[in-house]
């Protein structure tokens, strides 16, 4: 049975669906505010890592287009600098990852990804939705699916104070993309560096529109001395400001960076948000209703790197609740059903990286500095990435952290 389906947003979990449901012979409305030549031309967005668990359902849809040509990320390794002895770190270790990540430029990825849509028939229009277009979308539709990020539009959606734990944006982020640094040996890897007080700097390996590159992300703490980027107005000062916090903190970074320039003036972003869940159900001033997913109902500080892994995620969550519904109507109790499903992933994602917010409990500062002797903590920690949920009990719970890294110190050493 063929559904009429609009979405309106053409972003890591929007289009997916798109192409999904096209796919199957669904009338398909794809409404989104850029076109693919205003992406191509404009900033990038994210940093948007992905681990082997989204990127397979990329690969089971057929929408792996880049896998030969974007480096591997093998492995994930954390630092933390010597509080006391500047230069020296205190924490420092590295595990590969069972399967490698990838991470490719939303602004090669989402318009080729457009562009499929419009080559196979589908209907791509291109507009800004207000309440006005959700209306007219949800009178001419069986459902309304509203995957706009963090556009003004995912408002409609109540916040759920439950599920959100904070109401202040707690990084100041910002992205630098350059050619030139240099690779990690003997594996490539997120090298993830914690600056107690300050904020964390992560960096890997990636694909953007003019080849393979390295992308710099920087979480400020607010109001910190990495909270920096407020007055620079030129993409030279941004990484000029960019080298100057590795300089200043974190000098085994600042020395791969020698020869680094701009992948292109688009190639820097900051800002901040605050980290919110919201209800999945969004009513219209006529009463009809539309159904949140992706960022604009659960959006979590990049710090974990997890955003376009819960996009997919959710993106199939949701092709498969459309696919089963057969030719029922999708109400309220579907849409929040749906959700709910959802949710027993997200959670843990949510809670795993709200907690990296704020100062570590002393079990989990015990937890990262076994991971230097003990390799299956570290192999845990760096899977875990890949699957949040496996993080738990032992993330939060200090007992059970105990337990983990004893169980793990007599355990067989991971490949
Ligand atoms: C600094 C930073 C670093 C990040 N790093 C990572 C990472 O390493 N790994 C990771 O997994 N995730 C990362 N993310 C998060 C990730 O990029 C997002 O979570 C993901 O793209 C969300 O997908 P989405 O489909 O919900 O929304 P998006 O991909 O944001 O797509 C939303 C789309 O809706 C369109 N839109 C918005 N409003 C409207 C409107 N009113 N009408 C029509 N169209 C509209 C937008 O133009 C956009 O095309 C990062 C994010 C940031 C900010």
């Amino acid at each position: 049975m063929s559904r009429k389906i609009a979405i309106v947003g053409a972003g890591q979990s929007g289009l997916p669906l798109a192409l999904a449901l096209q796919g199957r012979g669904d009338q398909v409305t794809l409404l989104t505010n850029r076109s693919p030549d205003d992406l191509r031309r404009g900033k990038v967005m994210s940093s948007q890592c992905m681990f082997d668990n989204a990127l397979q359902i990329e690969r089971d849809f057929g929408l792996d287009r880049w896998a030969d040509d974007c480096p591997p990320v093998e492995g994930i390794g954390l630092t933390v600098p010597h509080p006391e002895q500047p230069g020296e770190r205190l924490i420092d270790w590295s595990a590969r990852l069972d399967r490698p990540a990838q991470a490719v430029d939303q602004r090669l990825k989402m318009p080729m990804w457009m562009e499929l849509f419009r080559e196979r028939g589908g209907n791509l229009v291109l507009q800004d939705a207000g309440i006005a277009e959700l209306e007219e979308l949800a009178a001419t539709h069986d459902l309304v699916v509203v995957s706009a990020g963090k556009g003004e539009i995912t408002r409609l959606f109540e916040r759920d104070p439950v599920r959100s734990v904070f109401t202040q944006p707690m990084r100041a982020l910002a992205l630098t993309y350059v050619h030139g640094m240099a690779p990690r040996t003997p594996y490539s890897r997120v090298c993830f560096n914690l600056i107690p007080g300050v904020g964390e700097y992560f960096v890997f390996p990636a694909l953007t529109l003019s080849g393979p590159c390295e992308i710099m992300v920087f979480e400020g703490v607010p109001g910190g001395p990495m909270d920096c980027w407020g007055d620079i107005r030129t993409p030279e000062d941004h990484l000029w400001q960019s080298l100057k916090i590795l300089d200043t903190y974190l000098p085994w970074e600042a020395e791969r960076c020698r020869d680094v320039r701009l992948t292109d003036d688009g190639g820097v972003l900051a800002g901040r948000f605050v980290p919110t869940v919201r209800r999945p159900v969004g009513t219209l001033p006529s009463g009809r209703q539309v159904f949140g997913m992706g960022d604009a109902v659960c959006v979590n500080d990049p710090i974990t790197g997890q955003g376009s892994n819960n996009a997919t995620k959710a993106f199939k969550v949701v092709h498969d609740a459309i696919v089963a519904r057969g030719d029922a109507p999708f109400d309220a109790a579907w849409m929040n059903a749906t959700f709910e499903r959802f949710w027993d992933y997200a959670q843990h994602v949510v809670r795993w990286t709200n907690t990296l917010l704020e100062p570590p409990p002393p079990h989990v500062l015990n937890l990262l500095g076994a991971a230097g002797q003990i390799p299956g903590v570290a192999h845990a920690i760096a899977n875990n990435f890949n699957h949040p949920p496996g993080f738990f009990p032992w993330w939060t719970d200090a007992q059970a952290c105990e337990r983990f890294i004893a169980e793990q110190a007599g355990a067989a050493v991971p490949a």
